[in-house]
């Protein structure tokens, strides 16, 4: 879907709905805007059911100050005019109260953002406005303030975030970052730490190693078609399941020797078409087509292991919250089920996926088939699509079970003799 083609009152209703698909906002709660050109507002209403909103429910604020539409307008409308007043670079905004954002503004608090080099190039520093009445001009003030700093995100102390941007898209996407990234610290905070990058780390992921020679590519055959097709259900279906977010995640599928597809840099998760995923033939990309900067790192673990058909790295908050831990290792032994589906878990150094591929590759095995990319991802390998999804499901429910555990107990590891059983049960080809 090409979303900069939705006029102004359908965009607020995709992201609201979004919003509230997500949880990351309530039916009465979250307000966003779109400054027109011609100077006036779209903003959604007051008092309007959230999950049921319609175009026909947007209201137009005219620059005189008139309004067009049956609601009136949200009663945040006061900052929303004061942020477009002090940024005219910022274009929309997206107000919500997502639950662990708002955790972090009661402690007077905002998440990190180094937790990893995407979530910090989409969300960057993040501002801070004191609390005020909602809805009052002197909130309006606070807020438009720690904007006019130049950051593009604000915590509202005991209260919730505001997220500007040059569409509303981008807006949504920092806003939704900003929520990955407070969740993963809160999990992280309770395995003991967690590891902030350096600008160093930060400048590693700055690569342009993706851009590829090109090739033109020809006709395009049936097995091509159904890997793009089966990439975007894969895609879409980790989004709706929280294991990507709208701009982390990357998955490819070979179709056979050193050819494969993968999809593409900088895209929306949600919104993803078998048309944007790039073929990559030979080292070569498809032209006109810029490939996830991972491809050298897919194309590495594709020539090293040639019973691996696919793969997936992803962002799911839970597992990273082990990636970024700077003392807890994922121990795969605690689940029988997850030790059969993930095996063991090694951790790469960050880094290593773009200054050496091969080295990350290296790691794979029959008995290793997952890797914690550290502060980057969790990254996966199948014989096909769906065993590599499996395990990144498996990794996060079994990084989720493990972290709500702490807070009832003692962990209990099974011991290695029931290690040893499961292996000959499930593995009887490895034993010697
Ligand atoms: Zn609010």
């Amino acid at each position: 879907m090409d979303f900069t083609m939705l006029p102004p009152r359908h965009q607020l209703v995709e992201i609201m709905l979004r919003l509230y698909e997500q949880g990351l906002t309530t039916t009465s709660g979250g307000n966003l805007s779109i400054h027109d050109d011609d100077g006036s507002i779209w903003i959604t209403p007051a008092s309007v059911d959230k999950g049921g909103l319609t175009p026909d429910d947007i209201v137009r604020v005219l620059p005189d100050g008139r309004t067009e539409g049956k609601h009136a307008p949200s009663s945040e409308l006061p900052f929303h005019r004061r942020i477009y007043h002090g940024r005219p670079d910022v274009r929309a905004i997206v107000h919500a109260h997502p639950i662990a954002l708002v955790a972090f503004s009661l402690v007077r608090r905002a998440p990190e953002t180094r937790l990893t080099p995407q979530a910090f190039d989409i969300c960057g520093a993040v501002g801070y406005a004191r609390y005020e009445l909602p809805g009052s001009e002197a909130l309006g003030m606070r807020i438009a303030e720690a904007f006019a700093a130049g950051p593009n995100l604000v915590m509202l102390e005991n209260h919730g975030v505001a997220a500007g941007g040059a569409t509303l898209l981008q807006a949504f996407h920092r806003l939704e970052t900003l929520e990955f990234c407070a969740q993963t610290q809160i999990h992280a905070a309770g395995l003991g730490g967690y590891h902030l990058l350096s600008d160093e780390d930060l400048a590693l992921f700055r690569h342009h190693d993706n851009l590829l020679p090109e090739f033109a590519p020809g006709a395009r055959d049936s097995r091509e078609l159904e890997g793009r097709r089966a990439i975007v259900d894969m895609v879409r279906r980790a989004y709706a399941r929280r294991l990507m977010t709208s701009t982390g995640g990357t998955v490819s599928l070979r179709i056979s020797g050193d050819d494969f597809l993968i999809t593409p840099y900088g895209f929306d998760r949600k919104y993803i078409e078998s048309v944007d995923i790039v073929r990559i033939l030979d080292g070569r990309r498809e032209a006109g087509r810029v490939p996830s900067r991972a491809v050298r790192m897919h194309r590495a673990i594709y020539a090293q292991h040639p019973d691996v058909n696919s793969i997936i790295s992803a962002q799911p908050p839970g597992a990273i919250s082990f990636a970024v831990s700077e003392t807890t290792p994922f121990d795969t032994r605690l689940i029988p089920e997850t030790y059969v589906v993930l095996r063991e878990l090694p951790a790469a150094p960050y880094g290593e996926e773009f200054a050496d591929p091969d080295n990350v590759a290296r790691l794979l095995s029959a008995t290793t088939p997952v890797v914690l990319l550290r502060n980057d991802a969790v990254l996966a390998t199948g014989s096909t699509l769906l065993q590599a999804f499996d395990r990144i499901e498996v990794a996060e429910f079994s990084a989720q079970a493990l972290l709500r555990s702490r807070a009832v107990g003692v962990l209990q590891p099974i011991g290695d003799e029931e290690i040893h059983q499961l292996e000959r049960k499930f593995f009887p080809h490895e034993q010697t």
